[in-house]
């Protein structure tokens, strides 16, 4: 053996870290440790069951983070197309929709067992339900104090994950361990999340899908958009645009400023064609509200838009009840709904792309407990992937 490395966490970034790791140096004893009985829980969550592992279209706005050129130097070492070779060599065939990759089998499981097998075939040593409640740097090495024993090893990777969804073992301690080894900690928020709005005053649309686009606005001034499926909720807003733009929304909450979500429910249609179409609507003997918008919006969501008062509505204000309805949201539905954590470990304490921190030798980070985060569309698992298998390489590399 020419040494030990410590893999806390066995979800993405982990599993990845270790397969690289025991390929680059197969000499090594490589361990990989996870509080759960199982490696990979978040991975079977993905994609609602399916695994949505990386994205055809890759750029640097595709993520938020404290250093963003880090991130795409990152990306061109291990990005989008090693990850679908990556995982094509392990048996696993990609079916491509709308620039989203999947598993061919549409089922995360399929990632998660060529993971387990690759580990398996590797040597690695997988030790379940071990929870870690410390990370110690002791004489050039590390000790890992865990609930049951402690265990030494030359290199660590944190590999803990964040904050969101902690039913899958992600509970935010690596956060801790990070900041008592010295490294800053931008406070992490929940991101790819509901959320909640003060007064609802859609509650009555609760349950309807229904294209449209929203926004928000950050502390600067600087506008954030999306445009898709929106879910009306019983305590708000939910789908794929809104989770596009919650991060901004959390951090304004965060930061104790009040946070605006704009929807317009008819983004195709401009005031003049709407105001036309109800004029033509009025000519064919349609009056109320549900008759005139009865095949353009879900008949809870007019109600909800127009209530009893459509008839008194002038243009303007009309018009404003479709295309400028604004909801005030009193908070996220925090991390047990997020799918990610936007902030974390900050990366201008690593390293360049060796994941290595600058603060300790031998010590590594990768994955959600950085502080990067994407866009929804297999962006924060590619950052899984390429963070871990940087770590992975580095820390084997140095016991070559
Ligand atoms: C519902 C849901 C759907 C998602 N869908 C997608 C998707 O389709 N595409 C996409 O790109 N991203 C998706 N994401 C986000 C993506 O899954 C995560 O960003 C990614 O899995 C993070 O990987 P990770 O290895 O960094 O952390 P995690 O997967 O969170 O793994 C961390 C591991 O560390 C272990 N751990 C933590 N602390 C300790 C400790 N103290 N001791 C021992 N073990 C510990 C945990 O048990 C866990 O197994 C989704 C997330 C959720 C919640």
């Amino acid at each position: 053996m020419s040494g030990t490395i410590a893999i806390v966490g066995a979800g993405a970034s982990g599993c990845m870290a270790a397969i690289s790791a025991a390929r680059t140096n197969p000499k090594a004893q490589i361990l990989l440790l996870d509080g759960n009985e199982e490696i990979g829980r978040k991975i079977l969550a993905t994609g609602n069951g399916r695994c949505n592992y990386t994205n055809e279209y890759q750029s640097p706005d595709c993520y938020h983070s404290d250093d963003i050129a880090f991130v795409e130097r990152a990306f061109s070492d291990f990005g989008k197309d090693e990850t679908i070779t990556f995982f094509r060599e392990l048996g696993v065939i990609p079916y491509c929709k709308n620039g989203y990759y999947y598993p061919m089998s549409r089922q995360a499981l399929s990632i998660r067992h060529c993971l387990e097998r690759e580990l398996q075939r590797l040597g690695v040593t997988v030790c379940l339900q071990t929870r870690v409640i410390g990370v110690e740097a002791k004489d050039a090495g590390y000790v890992i104090h865990c609930m049951e024993r402690d265990i030494r090893a030359d290199k660590v990777i944190l590999c803990t994950g964040g904050k969101a969804a902690p039913d899958t073992g992600s509970d935010g301690s690596g956060y801790s361990f990070a900041k008592r080894l010295g490294h800053e900690v931008i406070a992490p928020n929940p991101a790819l999340v509901p959320l909640v709005c003060r007064q609802h005053p859609l509650k009555a649309a609760a349950g309807v899908r229904v294209n449209a686009s929203v926004c928000t606005t950050d502390g600067t001034g600087h506008t954030y958009a999306d445009i898709g499926e929106v879910q009306i909720t019983k305590q708000g807003i939910s789908g794929i645009p809104v989770f596009q733009i919650s991060h901004v929304v959390a951090k304004r909450l965060a930061d104790k400023q009040p946070a605006e979500v704009v929807v317009d429910f008819w983004p195709t249609a401009s005031a003049s064609e709407i105001l036309s179409f109800v004029k033509e609507q009025k000519a064919s003997g349609r009056v109320t509200a549900l008759d005139i918008f009865n095949g353009i919006f879900p008949h809870p969501l007019i109600q909800a838009l127009f209530a009893d008062d459509f008839r008194s509505l002038g243009e303007d204000a009309l018009v404003e009840r479709i295309k400028d309805v604004r909801l005030v949201i009193s908070q996220t539905m925090g991390f047990g709904a997020a799918q990610t954590s936007a902030g974390g470990v900050s990366l201008r304490q690593l390293s360049d792309i060796t994941m290595e921190s600058s603060l300790h030798q031998g010590l590594f980070f990768a994955g959600e407990v950085l502080h990067v985060d994407g866009i929804c569309g297999g962006y924060n698992l590619q950052w899984a992937w390429t963070s871990g298998y940087l770590a992975g390489r580095s820390a084997a590399q140095e016991l070559l």
